[in-house]
């Protein structure tokens, strides 16, 4: 087997990839992770492939695909194959090369190199409790090895007894005993592909050269440098980028910072500085330099020299920046175009006149009706709000805690499926629909008469509603208006 010479990336055309999975918001993560595999590839004139890990098919939306689509194409990173635009080895979505995993599925069974395994959900779960309880590592147990089972989902024989051992280029060599690799399964009983075996297939056959991806799939790497093993093919270079942090270390999380691209967007974020930004998480300039454009960052980029101390993503220095941006490089006809562009584009406002037509009677009356369309914070009374006069904050927080996931996952964010979501919610934690429309009424709009609530809600769109139901979680966790000493 050979490796790539990981410093000499000439030897070979650059391909790289990001293989985002649409379950969800376009994450700053893949932002990041985007930004550095592309500065890499155009360093060497190499191509940029986008594919759509979309295995898990309960959790995958084509709306997601999209978002995140719109978002890479915001942050102005092109790729040159992807499954919009198609490519020399497509198809680039995962559902569609349910064949192709089927045969490399086949072959791995054939060389004695995977098995099925028919153990029951019931089984597996007894397994893994007594592991927990054994403070085990959990994993399954091997009992269909022994077996030959001709059904079922299929699982990687992970050899006994040997060090698996790979190269990151920022890491150097990374070892673990076999014995720590879990028997992976690798085909599903729905006949779909588990994350690893179409990753590790996908990226052979479409040329990957270099895998650039978050240090959170450094513990699946061993399991993928088996899969390339066993199926006698050569190993790309890896090299895993540092997690983004929150201030306290943890994980960048949605609990802790907005991380949705779409949020920074529509927030009024500059795409170069959110590249800039998200450049400046794991490199640093020679010369310091710490505001660049993405043509700077790609010819000064080097890739070795990527530093792997936790990123913080510290959203003060991205305002700073992005403010720095505003005042250094906008004259003042560029910043009409970006307020109209960003605070009072055509298409916001056509969806918001109809909601507030009827309520006012001259022009001059439109801000008295719809500032909170406008405002980035919300002040907002709630001496009227009778969740609140249940003195209880226990269950106020836990509600809009709930809450805010449940908007935050909801599949369309039109006014039906708020409703929907919202009156299903009240019955499911018992509370009195009037007392919660009200409670949201002010925490997203300040006001206690607002045009029709779910529409309201759906016209600010998910980012504002989550983002201000958060602020007022952080008011209420902290009592900074004192709301339950009355
Ligand atoms: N589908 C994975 C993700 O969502 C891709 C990981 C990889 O790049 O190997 O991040």
């Amino acid at each position: 087997m050979v490796c790539l010479d990981p410093f000499n990336p000439n030897s070979k055309e650059v391909r790289v990839r990001i293989g985002p999975s649409p379950t969800g918001v376009p994450h700053v993560g893949t932002g990041y992770v985007s930004l550095f595999n592309y500065a890499f590839c155009r360093q060497f004139g190499g191509k940029f492939i986008l594919r759509i890990e979309d295995t898990d098919q309960k959790r995958s939306t084509i709306e997601s695909e999209q978002a995140i689509l719109n978002s890479i194409k915001w942050l102005g990173l092109k790729w040159d194959e992807g499954p919009d635009i198609g490519g020399p080895y497509g198809p680039y979505r995962q559902s569609e090369r349910l064949d192709i995993y089927q045969k490399h599925v086949d072959k791995l069974l054939q060389t004695g190199n995977a098995y099925f395994c028919t153990c029951s959900t019931e089984r597996l779960t007894e397994i893994r409790q007594r592991q927990i309880a054994l403070k085990q590592p959990t994993s399954y147990d091997g009992t269909c090895r022994e077996y030959k089972r001709n059904s079922g989902v299929v699982r990687l024989k992970v050899p006994k007894y040997e060090k698996i051992e790979f190269f990151d280029l920022l890491r150097g060599n990374i070892n673990i005993e076999s014995s720590e690799i879990d028997d992976q399964v690798l085909l599903k009983s729905d006949g779909f592909p588990t994350y690893h075996l179409a990753n590790v297939v996908d990226d052979y056959l479409m040329r990957i050269t270099h895998v650039i991806r978050g240090e959170e799939w450094i513990s699946s790497t061993p399991k993928h440098i088996l899969l390339y093993r066993f199926f006698g093919w050569d190993i790309p270079v890896f090299v895993h980028l540092p997690l983004l942090r929150n201030f306290d270390k943890s994980k960048v999380s949605k609990r802790k910072n907005p991380v949705s691209l779409e949020y920074f967007k529509e927030a009024g974020f500059l795409p170069e500085v959110m590249l800039n930004f998200l450049g400046l998480m794991a490199f640093s300039f020679e010369d310091g330099r710490e505001i660049f454009s993405l043509d700077d960052f790609i010819s000064n980029f080097k890739i070795e020299r990527i530093s792997l101390g936790g990123p913080v993503f510290d959203l003060r220095k991205l305002l700073w920046l992005n403010g720095k941006y505003l005042r250094e490089k906008y004259s003042n006809s560029d910043m009409l175009n970006y307020i109209q562009k960003q605070v009072f584009s055509t298409e916001y406002l056509t969806r918001i006149i109809p909601l507030i037509k009827d309520r006012i009677e001259k022009s001059e009356d439109f801000f008295e009706y719809a500032d909170f369309f406008f405002k980035n914070s919300i002040s907002f009374n709630l001496s009227g709000c009778h969740l609140i006069n249940f003195n209880d904050k226990d269950k106020l927080i836990k509600t809009c805690e709930f809450l805010i996931d449940e908007l935050d996952s909801l599949k369309s964010f039109e006014g039906s499926s708020i409703e929907n979501l919202i009156r299903l919610f009240c019955d499911k934690h018992k509370i009195e629909k009037r007392e919660l429309f009200m409670f949201i009424r002010l925490a997203v709009t300040g006001k206690r008469a607002t045009p029709p609530l779910f529409e309201t809600l759906s016209v600010l769109g998910r980012n504002r509603c989550v983002m201000r139901l958060r602020a007022f979680l952080g008011e209420i966790k902290n009592d900074t208006k004192n709301f339950f000493n009355h």
